[in-house]
């Protein structure tokens, strides 16, 4: 078991002064694999304090020179993709492949569109007599979760450095390895001191703190609902700019004409990888009543595909859930749909066969979902799809859009033109229109309580600044 007693602070690991410890544990054994010990408000307070000190000489360093170095950091992640995805198999379980065609592949293309973007970006605008100048807000507090733990820290690091901004990170206490690996890349790469800082810790503790401090220009939180409330509650006494990415109960609407073999096996994938822990995850799968027994073949057929098993075997589709709330949390998940009178289509409760131990869970498919369950509503963050039928599209687009979050969507259809129609209906802040892939280059984040603000490329980057209007500083011309 390893031992965590430093923090990244002012340009080196310094020791904790917080005498709190928090433990992690490896959710395929259950053993606990590291011992963090915990910033506590003197330590926030240093961390802070570094990062206000380095912002001026930051914001005001060219943006080349800044790319240079956020470069040096894309550069050190790339060399250490091996140890990125050792890191992740062990604090959150995740299979090898989804390491290395996700978790590591993303930050990576994220900090290449971020310095695109700060280059690209026209930082100062005439309008009428006036300037328009894009300023960096400040010190940024990045607080994060534990599902993509280097591609939620990159996705704010990045475009906040990128802007000018600099920063205090709290990982997730939950994985603490993939953040300690990263502060190491950025130390390496030679940023100025200050410029990053990472603090361990709870939420309600150290992140609360952190959130609510007054030397922080800006929270960016990506986590649960109930974790973006109190972050935007503590950080509203000082009135600092807050963005927030939160849950999803996203659905996916199969028209009558949709490729149903090709749909149901990539709704799959968009529910189940990472153990169906994706924030945009497409947990809901809406069919027409007339194609439901059939959608439900399908499922029942695809799922067998999931296989469950140690990240580090080639076979596992499907590594544990994380930790023990969690796999708690998708127990309990299914165990109330089957008390509401879903039908199990696939999986269900407990461990997959021949488990014992670990936080394994079952890929698990309802039907019969209707709007009035739980399953229809709530976020499982675990591999769990509901199936609900519907008699036409206005009743589909009601369902889609009936729960309070609104991060993502998606349609199937052969005809493109009924396809995007129906996307534009829908609140959310991101729409898949037959499966297409993910691209970073578009703004990611959510409507409604999904979420405030917008990650990813050059939005992403738009978020961490202030505009100035210089009154009479275009006269000149
Ligand atoms: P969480 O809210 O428990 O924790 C997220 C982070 O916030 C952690 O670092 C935690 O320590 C901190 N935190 C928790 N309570 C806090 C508080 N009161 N004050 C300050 N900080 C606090 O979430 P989680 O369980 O780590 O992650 C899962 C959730 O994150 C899911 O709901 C998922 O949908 C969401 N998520 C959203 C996105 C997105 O981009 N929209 C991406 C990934 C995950």
């Amino acid at each position: 078991m390893e031992n965590f007693d430093t923090f990244y602070c002012d340009g080196g690991w310094i020791p904790v002064a917080g005498r709190a410890r928090l433990a992690a544990f490896d959710p395929c054994t259950e053993r606990q694999f590291a011992s963090i010990a915990v910033c506590d408000a003197d330590d926030v307070d240093a961390a802070v304090a570094a990062a206000r000190r380095a912002f001026d000489a930051w914001s005001a360093t060219p943006v080349a020179q800044r790319c240079a170095a956020l470069n040096r950091v894309r550069d050190g992640i790339a060399r250490q993709v091996d140890g990125f995805a050792a890191d992740l198999a062990q604090e959150i379980g995740a299979p090898l492949w989804v390491s290395r065609q996700m978790q590591v592949p993303m930050p990576l293309r994220n900090l290449e569109l971020a310095i695109e973007a700060i280059t690209s970006m026209a930082l100062e605008t005439r309008v009428g007599h006036s300037l328009v100048v894009r300023e960096a807000v400040g010190v940024v507090a990045a607080i994060t979760p534990w599902n993509f733990p280097l591609h939620q820290i990159v996705a704010k690091v990045g475009a906040a450095l990128a802007a000018g901004c600099t920063v205090v990170l709290k990982p997730s206490e939950l994985a603490p390895l993939a953040a300690r690996r990263f502060a190491s890349i950025v130390h390496e790469a030679g940023l100025p001191p200050g410029v990053f800082n990472l603090v361990w810790g709870d939420g309600p503790g150290t992140g609360a703190a952190l959130a609510a401090h007054s030397g922080v220009d800006m929270v960016s939180f990506t986590g649960s609902l109930a974790g973006g409330r109190a972050v935007a509650r503590v950080a509203a006494d000082s009135v600092k700019k807050v963005a927030l990415e939160l849950g999803g109960k996203s659905a996916t609407i199969l028209l009558d004409d949709a490729p149903l073999s090709d749909a149901v096996s990539t709704v799959l994938r968009q529910c189940f990888t990472n153990s169906g822990q994706i924030c945009a995850a497409q947990t809901r799968l809406l069919v027409p009543d007339a194609l439901l027994d059939e959608v439900e073949a399908l499922c029942a057929q695809h799922t067998r595909d999931w296989i469950v098993g140690n990240p580090d075997d080639q076979e596992t589709r499907i590594g544990p859930v994380s930790n023990r709330r969690q796999f708690e949390t998708v127990q309990r998940h299914i165990d109330t749909a089957l008390s509401q009178g879903a039908r199990l289509v696939a999986g269900g409760a407990g461990r997959p066969d021949g488990r014992e131990q670990g936080y394994f869970v079952r890929p698990t498919v309802f039907s019969a979902v209707t709007s009035d369950m739980a399953l229809a509503r709530e976020e499982v963050f675990g591999p769990v799809l509901a199936l609900m039928s519907y008699a036409d599209e206005e009743e589909a687009v009601a369902i889609a859009n009936s729960t309070p979050y609104g991060l993502s969507g998606g349609i199937w259809s052969a005809d493109a033109q009924r396809a995007l129609g129906i996307a534009r209906r829908l609140r959310t802040g991101q729409v898949i229109v037959n499966g297409a892939p993910q691209n970073l280059a578009a703004p990611f984040g959510g409507y409604r309580q999904s979420g405030i603000g917008r990650e990813n490329g050059r939005y992403g980057v738009e978020e961490f600044f202030e505009l100035k209007a210089i009154q009479g500083g275009c006269t000149h011309a």
